[in-house]
């Protein structure tokens, strides 16, 4: 084959071009070992940048180019699976080439390199400047020099005697790449199956012992520590190691999961587990596999079904990925993983040191991790041959990526990874998006449902052992405006009042749940539980303190406030919300011997480490758990048998489509706190709303019922999973300004829908987005309906102003 001469390489240029590749030269000591895909550094004005190979090929441009500096080392190159995922998130999120593909780089490369000036020996021919003079003097001197580690020595700008050294060929820009720090690592036990077993008895001991941890626990290598557990001697196993029947595995310490409690072994499925066991074994035999939801309840023990799949990938000589919300990092998931798959596994997550990150990294790309833990930037490591996708609690927000773009959902990511691997995507969920639910309903996903809690095993009467049946725990709806109109005023209603005295009395936990989320922007009768609405479009209005004003973020009417309720009539609107600290007090008021925790987003920023938040919780320091949606989600706190949703309401009358969803989900996640260990879990929930069906289908754990309800809504409003959504936001200092800008946009992409016959496409708005103020900057927003809106937003240039969000998951 001959070889390439020019390399097309994708780099970051200017803000809104979307392909931005540019033709290099590739010189002849690189021509043999370039390829496509690679990480490479090229020249761009005066800079050194980072950038990887779109394509390589003979056909010389019109213009002058120049030369690639040099792979990037250690070298590192996309797979083609990578590369197609890239394409496909420039169609899918409308985000840069560029953009794309950064995801797939080592971590933080571009800040790793420096550029040396380094004299290149050639004898100057014209006069010398003084500051030239200097410059070449301190670099023979002192040898290769970073431009400000000159500057800090000649104590001066160098910047225009450099530009001509370099010009007159006096000096070079050699870039380089500061090397990866060590970092401390932990070793692990392979035995090798292909050798012959050792004539020595005790090393043969040794060995069988190894050998056969190895394949009880599907493949997971034995950490070293653990050897005097499993009375090993450690010179035996070294005999091993150096016969080459025990090979050593080192992986970065900063990435592995801790493991507590040592190795952990399958659990005997249930009935219904192995059902839903017996599903997705099958997909693993299938090419190409069919997505699979795993809907189960909290508490069904969806993590074993995970980790037989793993398993199964493992045995298949395949590598897993498991993804698990941000929030969830520190969960049991994780644990569990680690402790099943010890040394193949690695986490890697944003608490990672720089250097701790880029060996993980360096550790998966070498082959050596085969399971990796995470959150949703996990899609992008370097596995070969991915066999399975894990995504737990797949209804999770914390799914969908927004700043930077691109703007992806690791949903849609990961099924079009395992498409491109043949790989088993499992989602597991107790409350699925509705879209993934609907999905599975027109037959795209397979599903596996577990509808029964794991309950101990217990003696029956007849001396039988069985799994004592664990209820979900009793939900009882208080409905607000009765209390109110009994004159009971107050955060808590009578039954709340009295499920916390009554939990505390017999020692056991109580969580109080605020949903932060519209607490401040609901208008609602205390009387009667009416709710301001638009008179237009039927959406929740929302109350501006700052202003004042009423306002419909979906059609921009604007009210001025009234107390008077136009339903009942009462002076009963109120304006408020409920915080975490008022229901502190409350709680401090009622019950002064209890010890309380507050646990909302400010406590975390005042650097209270969620870890240690639930230390406090599981120490038994705490009584009452006052917090907001963080605590909802993940979490097991064992001695809470008693929760309280204070205000359920907040979150319903948000002017967004999925605002039920999110309550329904988060009522019964919630719920599902209550009672995992203990029995007589009790859940209360305060509405002024009771008859709506979030609330009715949350308060039985009916997602079938909440799902139709939805589904319905949905279709007659035209929301996904019927039509698509784009989102457009701009930020404008001045109102008015923003509104035009934003008027302009909503008419060239009328006209757009119209040049590309896209009949479907309509465009809602401009309106003031429901953070209408944001940095002191007006926001305005658009959204494009329709099957094609993304292809309409696409053909129009969108300056780097706006935010373009494809299938947005909130229009908060
Ligand atoms: P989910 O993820 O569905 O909420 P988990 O996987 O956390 O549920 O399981 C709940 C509890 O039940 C865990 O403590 C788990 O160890 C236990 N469990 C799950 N499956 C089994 C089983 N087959 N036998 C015994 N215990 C089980
Ligand atoms: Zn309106």
């Amino acid at each position: 084959m001959t070889q390439p001469r020019y390399a097309d390489i994708v780099l970051e240029l200017e803000p809104g071009e979307r392909r931005p590749l540019l033709t290099y030269g590739v010189p002849a000591e690189l021509a043999d070992r370039i390829r496509l895909y690679q990480a490479v550094w090229v020249p761009l004005r005066d800079e050194v940048r980072l950038g990887v190979v779109a394509s390589l090929h003979e056909e010389a441009p019109a213009f002058a180019v120049r030369p690639v500096v040099g792979l990037v080392e250690p070298e590192f190159v996309l797979t083609p699976e990578q590369w197609a995922l890239a394409e496909w998130l420039v169609e899918e999120t409308l985000c840069t080439l560029w953009e794309a593909v950064a995801l797939f780089l080592p971590p933080r490369l571009a800040q790793r390199v420096e550029v040396l000036l380094r004299p290149t020996g050639a004898v100057p021919t014209g006069r010398l400047s003084p500051v030239q003079r200097r410059l070449l003097d301190l670099l023979a001197q002192r040898g290769p020099l970073t431009l400000e580690q000159a500057q800090r020595a000649l104590g001066r700008s160098l910047t225009t005697a450099l530009e001509r050294a370099v010009s007159t060929g006096l000096i070079e820009r050699l870039p380089i790449v500061r090397p990866i720090q060590r970092v401390v690592s932990e070793q692990f036990l392979r035995p090798r199956l292909d050798s012959d077993p050792p004539t020595d008895a005790a090393q043969g001991r040794a060995y069988e012992i190894i050998r056969r941890w190895y394949e009880e626990h599907d493949g997971a290598l034995l950490p070293r520590r653990f050897l005097h557990r499993l009375g090993l001697s450690p010179a035996t196993v070294q005999m091993l190691v150096q016969r080459g029947l025990v090979e050593v595995v080192e992986l970065p310490r900063g990435g592995l999961p801790t493991v507590q409690g040592g190795p952990d072994r399958p659990l005997t499925l249930t009935p219904e587990q192995q059902q839903a066991w017996e599903a997705i074994r099958s997909m693993f035999a299938q090419d190409p596999p069919r997505p699979l939801l795993l809907h189960g309840v909290t508490g069904s023990g969806k993590t074993e079904l995970y980790l037989r799949a793993i398993g199964e990938c493992l045995r298949r000589g395949r590598q897993a990925i498991v993804l698990v919300p941000e929030i969830a990092l520190a969960t049991q998931v994780v644990q569990r993983v680690a402790a099943r798959f010890p040394g193949r596994t690695v986490l890697v997550h944003s608490g990672l040191r720089e250097s701790e990150r880029s060996a993980v990294w360096e550790a998966i790309h070498q082959g050596q991790a085969a399971v990796v833990v995470g959150p949703r930037s996990a899609l992008f490591v370097p596995l070969r041959s991915i066999g399975l996708i894990v995504i737990d609690e797949e209804h999770e927000a914390a799914y969908k990526q927004q700043e930077p773009p691109p703007r992806y959902h690791a949903r849609a990511v990961a099924q079009r990874l395992a498409e491109l691997h043949r790989a088993v995507l499992l989602l597991g969920s107790a409350t699925p998006d509705v879209t993934t639910a609907y999905a599975a309903a027109t037959g795209q996903l397979v599903v596996a449902r577990l509808r029964q809690r794991v309950g101990p095993l217990v003696v029956g009467e007849r001396g039988e052992v069985a799994r004592a049946r664990l209820q979900l725990p009793r939900v009882e709806v208080v409905d607000m405006r009765l209390e109110h109109q009994l004159g009971h005023a107050g955060l808590f209603s009578r039954a709340l009042h009295e499920a916390i005295a009554a939990a505390l009395q017999r020692g056991q936990q109580v969580l109080l749940l605020i949903n932060r989320r519209g607490s401040a922007t609901l208008v609602q009768c205390r009387s009667c539980g009416h709710v301001e609405v638009c008179p237009l479009c039927d959406v929740p209005l929302v109350y501006h303190a700052d202003r004042r004003q009423l306002i419909c973020h979906r059609c921009d009417l604007r009210r001025l406030p009234s107390t008077t309720c136009p339903t009942c009539g009462r002076p009963a609107l109120s304006y408020y919300g409920a915080g975490t600290q008022r229901v502190e007090r409350e709680v401090q008021q009622r019950f002064p011997q209890a010890r309380v925790l507050r646990w909302d987003r400010d406590v975390v920023q005042r650097g209270n480490d969620p870890r240690s938040l639930l230390q406090r919780v599981l120490r038994r320091e705490v009584d009452v758990i006052v917090g907001t949606q963080m605590v909802a989600k993940g979490f097991d706190f064992p001695a809470v048998t008693t929760v309280g949703i204070v205000h359920a309401d907040t979150g319903i009358y948000l002017p967004d489509y999925r605002a039920a969803e999110r309550t329904f989900q988060l009522l019964t996640q919630v719920a599902g706190r209550a009672g995992r260990h203990l029995p007589g879990g009790l859940v209360v929930i305060q509405t002024y709303t009771p008859e709506h069906y979030a609330i009715r289908a949350a308060s039985r754990q009916d997602y079938d019922a909440f799902y139709q309800e939805e589904l319905a809504f949905r279709q007659r409003h035209g929301y996904p999973p019927f039509r698509r959504l784009v989102r457009l936001v701009v930020r404008h200092r001045d109102e008015l300004a923003g509104r035009l800008a934003s008027e302009e946009m909503a008419e060239r992409l009328r006209e757009k829908a119209r040049e590309l016959s896209a009949r479907d496409v309509e465009v809602l708005g401009p309106t003031p987005a429901f953070v209408s103020r944001i940095r002191g900057l007006y926001q305005w927003q658009l959204l494009v309906r329709g099957a094609d809106g993304p292809r309409v937003v696409a053909a129009i240039p969108v300056h780097g102003g706006w935010i373009v969000d494809v299938d947005p998951v909130s229009l908060l």
